[in-house]
């Protein structure tokens, strides 16, 4: 069989292995942890680094494809394994995704070039990489959020300030990084729509997420038809086509927006950014959807058919952080999940992590069901029984 590999081996990694196994394909994972999630699960584990040559040379030595788990991996890498292979998402387009400065262009290009994305915008923004500049941010834009350009993830790299000496003093802090200033927005809600596009431009998109994060992490996704207004849904998926049409993305994209009030009835669309790959708020598919974000990945970089998917269940899906692990005196404890497993319509999924730290990923759990006030009630006891946060805001 042929083999396909992935540059990464964390637990979108691992699910990746998962379903390119299903359709019995040998799997190949690049990681330098010899312990990492999908490295375990994987027929061939290359503990390398992800620019070291040897390393990629293995992977594109045993690879019919490769594909990207890891947002941070470098675009030269991809560039390099693109000389002699099959690579999606693509160099460029992760490239984009790496950097907020250029996210930021190409969302305002693909809304220039199509009607689609009218009434979809960023948050008003600067780009913060000189003294100059910091010096010539307007006033209008604080209170705001401060980003790093580059490698920020779950709100790392990220502070709020308030006035033009926070700011400051909030770039110094980051050394004085490539940033941009976001103006801090009212948000009533956020959202995520994960599509997948094919070598020939085939797309084929997943219903709008509504995601709630608590400390700049997410915590619950829920997926049902009413989740948000039906016009700002089908606008978030039209804008997210358009985004990976207009750099001809091939691969898995998801695309997070922000819902704020602007005094209309729905309130309006802000696009805030995208990762080049599955996304937390897409783990649901895999219990509640035919076909899965993951299974979508392994499609797309193969070149195989991009079936439409269809959710066949309503779902809630809480993310299980570290914190899980400690109860509320910090003492480690083991959580209960013969409780949780006996809750119906209940998926768990753990991702293979030995050491549980407050706000490390180690896994999730979907609750799915055919009615929202079922899946509600038993997503409600769950995140009682494992004193999860961030439901009751949802
Ligand atoms: P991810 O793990 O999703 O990649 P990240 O570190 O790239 O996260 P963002 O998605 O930019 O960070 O921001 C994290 C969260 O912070 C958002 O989901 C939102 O809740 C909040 N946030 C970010 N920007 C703004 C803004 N301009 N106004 C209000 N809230 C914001
Ligand atoms: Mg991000
Ligand atoms: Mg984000």
């Amino acid at each position: 069989p042929a083999t396909l590999g992935v540059m990464g081996g964390g637990q979108l990694g691992r699910m990746f292995v998962h379903a390119a196994q299903r359709l019995g394909y040998f799997t190949a994972v690049l990681d330098p942890d010899p312990q990492s999630p999908a490295g375990l699960v994987s027929h061939h584990h290359i503990p390398f680094g992800y620019t070291d040559k040897q390393g990629l040379a293995q992977l594109a030595g045993m690879c019919a494809a490769v594909t990207t788990e890891f947002e941070n991996v470098p675009a030269s890498a991809l560039q390099t394994l693109a000389e002699s292979l099959p690579v999606a998402p693509g160099a460029a387009a992760v490239a984009i995704a790496q950097d907020r400065i250029q996210e930021k262009s190409h969302f305002t290009a693909s809304a220039a070039e199509s009607g689609v994305m009218a009434g979809v915008s960023c948050a008003p923004y600067a780009v913060i990489e000189t003294p100059d500049q910091l010096q010539a941010v307007p006033a209008d834009l604080l209170p705001g959020i401060l980003k790093t350009a580059r490698m920020g993830y779950d709100g790392k790299g990220q502070m709020r300030v308030n006035n033009a000496a926070e700011l400051a003093a909030a770039w110094a802090e980051l050394e004085g990084v490539a940033c941009v200033l976001e103006k801090l927005l009212p948000l009533k809600a956020e959202c995520s729509v994960i599509v997948a596009r094919g070598w020939d431009g085939r797309i084929v998109s997943f219903p709008p997420q509504r995601n709630v994060h608590v400390d700049g992490i997410l915590a619950v996704t829920e997926v049902y038809e009413g989740n948000m207004p039906s016009a700002l849904a089908a606008r978030a998926q039209a804008a997210t086509e358009t985004i990976a049409n207009h750099i001809g993305y091939v691969g898995v994209l998801c695309v997070e927006f922000f819902l704020i009030d602007d005094g209309s009835e729905h309130g309006a669309l802000v696009v805030n950014e995208m990762a080049p790959r599955p996304h937390n708020s897409g783990h649901y598919t895999m219990d509640a959807c035919d076909v899965s974000q993951f299974d979508l990945q392994v499609h797309a970089m193969a070149g195989l058919p991009l079936p439409a998917p269809r959710q066949h269940s309503k779902a809630i899906m809480l993310n299980l952080l570290g914190d899980v692990w400690f109860d509320a005196q910090g003492e480690a404890r083991t959580p209960d999940w013969q409780a949780v497993l006996a809750l119906p319509g209940a998926h768990l999924h753990l991702y293979g992590k030995t050491d549980a730290r407050p706000g490390r990923k180690m896994g999730h759990l979907t609750i799915t069901g055919a009615d929202v006030a079922g899946v509600k009630a038993v997503a409600r006891q769950a995140a009682a029984i494992l004193s999860l946060p961030g439901f009751e805001a949802a």
